[in-house]
């Protein structure tokens, strides 16, 4: 029997501009609140301390915000999400943090600490939280691993964030086979195994594809600047209205387009710090939301089947979670825009009637394939350059996929277990450099060509 989690520990609500940066630091934080809260110490001064790919990323990310969010009790769940940069101003103005009835000491600009100067971390995303004492001696301190997705272990989490289970697709497909199920009643079985009736499944699934939706629409109506140096203006309006205007018949792929402006959409939203769901994470929000938004649409697919259609994405990003990583700071963009292509290749092929056996396999796989070796280097540590643009081209190779998958029946020489081995050996040999922390590709680059001859 496979031991596959549930797909809504993968695709959940959450807040931009990452999941690993911003969202696994904000419910670190908020669990070092806790920890704090229950404990008798009287007062003090709280610290964070940035690791790894935080602490050289973690600006443009708002990981500071998101950590002063947390530790202030801030929620950030609220719809619509609190702005990130105001957080941090409100709580750099009050200078502490009441915490159990407590006032602790606390100013972002001097408590929280980027130090990417610390090697042999347990992980890149490590972070740690401290009490100090009067005399500067730690009273009490946390060490926490943000592992993607929004995922986090260490502190009360325990080690529960890092269970990935054990499977692979040819395992779940074998036992699809065996039990005469296709995915999603494999998945639907396996999420009642794991406690859910039948009306939390299908009441989680509609609030999912709700927010996806509604990320989606925001950014449609919202123009203007995104936060950070890089002054980058809102396009998605702007394409969509030139989309409306356009005539069909002179359109090259009006679905195409639709799909890429749909996800430019979504991560424009999120890299405002909107509100966006992790498929698998918040860089990648943009993908399965445009590809099903565009398919249901063209195809006038009910919700229930989208709703079936997420089951599938989950399942595939899972797979990844499961036996590579879904993290940029571990394996590079591969794991998030890559898995997200697969995701949604693999959830397109469904509604498109592909068969379980071979065609949901064969998208994905052919989708994930041609991501291998993709770099995560976002541009002063924003989520923007490239990842918004790179949002639009993923959701448009996953329809790519979906279709070739569809028209070329028969067997695929390549599984998509083996195209996600290839993800994680890619990975493991892929430079730091090229693992979100601004140091090479275009971020870096772009460092270089800015400081001028
Ligand atoms: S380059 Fe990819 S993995 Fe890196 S921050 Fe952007 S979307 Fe995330």
């Amino acid at each position: 029997m496979p031991d596959v989690p549930s797909v809504f520990t993968l695709i959940k609500v959450g807040f931009g501009p990452s999941s690993s940066h911003t969202m696994g630091p904000y419910f670190a934080a908020r669990d070092f609140r806790g920890i704090v809260a229950s404990g008798r110490i009287r007062g003090g001064r709280l610290r964070a301390v940035l690791l790894g790919s935080l602490a050289l990323t973690g600006r443009g990310h708002l990981t500071d915000a998101a950590v002063a969010a947390g530790l202030s009790g801030c929620d950030l769940g609220a719809d619509p999400v609190p702005p990130l940069p105001d957080v941090l101003a409100q709580v750099r103005a009050a200078g502490a943090v009441r915490v159990g009835g407590r006032t602790f000491r606390f100013n972002p600009d001097e408590d929280i600490v980027f130090d990417p100067s610390a090697g042999d971390l347990p992980h890149p995303n490590t972070l740690r939280f401290e009490v100090l004492g009067e005399d500067g001696r730690v009273l009490v301190s946390e060490e926490y691993r943000s592992l993607g997705g929004g995922a986090v272990a260490g502190g009360t989490f325990g080690e529960e964030g890092a269970r990935k289970g054990r499977f692979t697709m040819t395992e779940v497909l074998r036992a699809c086979r065996e039990r005469g199920t296709d995915l999603v009643g494999f998945v639907r079985e396996n999420e009642r195994q794991l406690g859910l009736t039948d009306v939390d499944i299908d009441g989680r699934l509609a609030g999912l594809w709700q927010a996806m939706r509604d990320s989606i629409a925001r950014g449609l109506r919202t123009p203007g600047v995104l936060p950070g140096a890089l002054g980058l203006a809102r396009r998605a309006p702007g394409l969509h209205a030139a989309l409306q205007e356009s005539d069909r018949a002179l359109a090259f792929s009006r679905e195409m387009d639709l799909a890429s402006t749909y996800a430019i959409a979504a991560a424009e939203e999120n890299a405002a710090g909107g509100r966006v769901v992790t498929a698998p994470t918040c860089g990648a929000a943009g993908v399965v939301p445009a590809v099903l938004r565009v398919l249901q649409e063209t195809l006038e697919i009910p919700d229930e089947k989208v709703h079936d259609a997420l089951l599938v994405a989950g399942l595939i990003g899972l797979a990844v979670a499961a036996n590579a990583s879904i993290a940029g700071a571990e394996v590079g963009c591969q794991g998030e825009v890559g898995t997200a292509s697969a995701m949604a290749a693999a959830a397109a092929c469904y509604l498109l009637g592909g068969d379980v056996e071979a065609q949901v396999d064969r998208a994905a796989e052919t989708a994930l394939e041609h991501y291998l070796g993709l770099t995560c280097d976002p541009v002063y540590g924003l989520v923007q350059i490239p990842c918004i643009e790179r949002n639009g081209a993923a959701a448009v190779g996953a329809l790519h996929a979906a279709s070739l998958a569809v028209l070329c029946r028969g067997e695929d020489r390549i599984s998509f277990d083996t195209a996600v081995a290839a993800l994680a050996e890619v990975g493991r040999d892929m430079s730091p450099k090229y693992k979100e922390t601004g140091l090479g590709g275009i971020a870096g680059r772009f460092r270089e060509d800015r400081r001028g001859p």
